[in-house]
């Protein structure tokens, strides 16, 4: 199998070496560590987490559960590293952050078709397979010859999510659809607030407990991206002339526009998920739920995804790559993790582990078989190769990416746990064909 060279030691380039080297590949896999450290990353080790230490929840009730198990039942280095080095942490699976980094390495470094070399990767390499998974933080040099390869106009250095709710907890005695001045028919949830409750929402997001901006990632507030509580601070009435204006959206039950309207927009092809129109946030996690479920029709939003204001590199991946994680318009370079437009540490290393599975086939002229749509590996390959280039978002794994469930009304919890169920299935069907892979370990 001819060779294949990773950038990047993180989550994403560990699992991908990893997986290509089972199927035979020679892999050189660099990290720039210890050499040269990002603003967030400090353990000369690979596969470091750069934050928390939890790997969230374990449940299938969680998408992520339910990716957790597809990795573990394919064989994932990153599942067994975690499974390994497990600390208590009630629902959630978490991790000792050091033992963990620990194991990748020691098993990365040992294996017999794997090369770590620890240099900076300033150009990419001119010929062969190459995986880009040098991760949110890549170095300047990098991002500037990945920005080169893709367009600037397709490389993002920061990401300003406005939280994601979940259509069917959204209460449409309050809500309801329709577009300012009644253009473009009925895109959009909109949830009216009084005078009354428009001012209680802004005192409660000036007074909200905020995550402080990271010195690297404080230059990313600018007018384009500003937090909501940013813009609550500039002004008691600021919000209410911004993202949260009413013009052209009377009450269908009053016929009279409210005082303040906030606006959801549709997120995904199959209208599971809405984000909030301009509420990019750095509210802290339990904040956001709070004070966004007073929102008129928002009382009991679950929410796919929270806000959030930081620094991310990332590609548009819809626009450049294919499915098989290849650049369009250089296919023997695949992109792998958090790059991708992929979010969390999970994410990332389903997407190594994709790229993995992938490249040493590509590399061979063969064709690669896709998890089904129907798997959270799916439904992330989903995410990246179907969502509409415009307004292209990270995310993480959420049964809002997953194809709806055919047939009888269920309730929420026993919905997610069919969906577990038939990514399950579907994915041990897909594993067991000899399509899937060509693996000797
Ligand atoms: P990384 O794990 O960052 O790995 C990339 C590797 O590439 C690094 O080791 C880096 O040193 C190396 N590299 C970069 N440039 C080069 C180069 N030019 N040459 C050679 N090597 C290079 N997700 C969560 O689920 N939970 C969290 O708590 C969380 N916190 C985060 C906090 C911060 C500050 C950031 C930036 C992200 C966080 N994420 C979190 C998001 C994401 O899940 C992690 O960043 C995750 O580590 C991404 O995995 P990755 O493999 O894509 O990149």
């Amino acid at each position: 199998s001819p060779p294949i060279t990773i950038i990047g030691g993180g989550l994403a380039g560990c699992e991908a070496a990893w997986q290509a080297a089972g199927a035979g590949a020679e892999v050189t896999l660099f990290e720039m560590k210890p050499q040269r450290f990002s603003p967030a990353h400090h353990s000369p080790n690979l596969g470091e987490l750069v934050c928390s230490n939890s790997l969230r929840g374990a449940g299938m009730n969680n998408a992520v559960g339910c990716l957790k198990e597809e990795l573990r039942r394919c064989g994932s280095l990153i599942m067994a590293a975690a499974d390994a080095t497990e600390v208590p942490a009630g629902g959630a699976l978490a991790v000792d952050r050091d033992a963990f980094a620990a194991y990748l390495t020691e098993k990365v470094e040992a294996h017999p078709r794997i090369r770590v070399r620890r240099e900076e990767i300033t150009t990419l390499p001119a010929e062969g397979t190459v995986i880009v998974a040098s991760g949110p933080l890549t170095s300047e040099p990098l991002s500037q010859e990945i920005a080169r390869l893709t367009g600037s106009e397709h490389l993002y250095f920061y990401d300003a999510i406005a939280p994601i709710v979940e259509a069917d907890s959204i209460n449409f005695d309050r809500a309801w659809r329709a577009s300012r001045y009644g253009k473009g028919g009925d895109d959009y949830i909109n949830c009216p607030l009084s005078k009354e409750e428009y001012f209680a929402f802004v005192e409660a997001l000036k007074a909200a407990e905020k995550v402080p901006a990271r010195d690297f990632e404080k230059m990313i507030h600018f007018e384009g991206c500003m937090p909501i509580e940013e813009m609550a601070v500039r002004g008691d009435l600021t919000l209410a002339f911004g993202p949260m204006k009413p013009v052209g959206l009377p009450d269908p039950r009053t016929g009279r526009e409210p005082f303040a309207v906030i606006q959801l927009r549709q997120d995904n092809r199959h209208a599971t998920l809405y984000n909030l129109v301009g509420f990019q946030t750095k509210l802290t996690y339990p904040e956001q739920r709070r004070i966004f479920r007073t929102i008129p029709g928002l009382e009991n939003a679950v929410f796919a995804r929270l806000g959030n204001v930081h620094r991310n590199t990332f590609v548009n991946a819809p626009a450049c790559l294919n499915r098989s994680l290849q650049l369009k318009s250089e296919p023997r370079i695949l992109f792998a993790g958090q790059i991708t437009g992929v979010e969390g540490y999970v994410e990332s290393a389903a997407c190594g582990f994709l790229a993995g599975l992938f490249a040493p086939r590509l590399a061979e002229g063969k064709s690669v078989s896709f998890p089904p749509p129907t798997t959270a590996l799916g439904a992330l390959l989903a995410h990246l190769a179907d969502s509409s280039p415009e307004g292209f978002q990270p995310m993480n794994v959420n049964y809002g990416l997953f194809p709806p469930l055919e047939g009888r009304k269920m309730k929420r919890a026993d919905r997610r746990l069919a969906m577990a169920e038939r990514a399950l299935a579907d994915l041990g069907e897909w594993w067991r064909s000899p399509d899937s892979k060509q693996f000797a370990h």
